[in-house]
């Protein structure tokens, strides 16, 4: 899952509008955020198979990111984090936190068992990649309901829709430009952890965008 897992944060948005999109885009994509830094420093692995179905990433070494302990650290620690450094309100910062957490149970969703229930126990992954029609449908869909949830909660505060559907707008986008991109097999190197790691900050950077440019009627 890619550009699905940024539903997660428009839903929180729209459930919690207090909480800044930036951090909640972030949030949303915290665990691949840190995902692709650990590629760059060669803590975790993976490998690409042009041959496999859906995505063609092999990710056999992920237990700091994608295992059940360490999405609850990640979650938990946003949560703790945004709370002291942004000052945000605990219902805000317990929003981050799940939204944080919808990360693994939406990778559970799409991944082939790559995901450890425990660093070194058993994998797993419900494998939607393995059907690539449905699994875009399940991104796109999320995308369209919970930016509809974003587009209505932003109306129902005066804000102008337009920045959050140029946003959604985006996102598709980069779905498609992402799938058409062909990825050469072999071990996923570091270069292509700095090309995911900028795409992520660059996503957050427009997500910040949103929540400009103030309320109907001000100057
Ligand atoms: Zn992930």
């Amino acid at each position: 899952m890619f550009v699905g897992h940024y539903a997660a944060a428009m839903a929180a948005k729209a459930i919690e509008p207090k909480a800044p999109m930036w951090t909640l885009a972030a949030a949303s994509q915290l665990v691949d955020i840190g995902w692709s830094g650990f590629i760059i420093a060669g803590v975790e692995h993976a490998r690409v198979d042009p041959s496999l179905p859906g995505s063609s990433l092999v990710l056999y070494d992920m237990p700091w990111t994608h295992s059940l302990p360490a999405a609850f650290a990640w979650s938990a620690g946003a949560a703790i984090l945004v709370k002291l450094l942004l000052r945000l309100p605990t219902w805000a910062s317990t929003v981050v936190g799940l939204t944080v957490f919808s990360h693994w149970l939406l990778d559970l969703l799409v991944h082939r068992p790559d995901l450890a229930l425990w660093p070194g126990g058993a994998n797993v992954g419900l494998g939607l990649w393995n059907y690539p029609v449905p699994e875009q449908a399940v991104e796109i869909g999320l995308l369209a309901v919970c930016g509809g949830a974003w587009v209505a909660s932003r109306k129902g505060l005066g804000r102008f829709a337009w920045p959050a559907i140029a946003f959604i707008g985006f996102l598709v986008t980069l779905q498609i430009v992402a799938m058409l991109q062909p990825q050469p097999a072999g071990e996923l190197p570091s270069q292509a952890g700095v090309m995911i790691l900028a795409i992520y900050l660059l996503v957050v950077a427009l997500a910040g965008l949103t929540d400009l440019r103030g309320n109907k009627g001000a100057s």
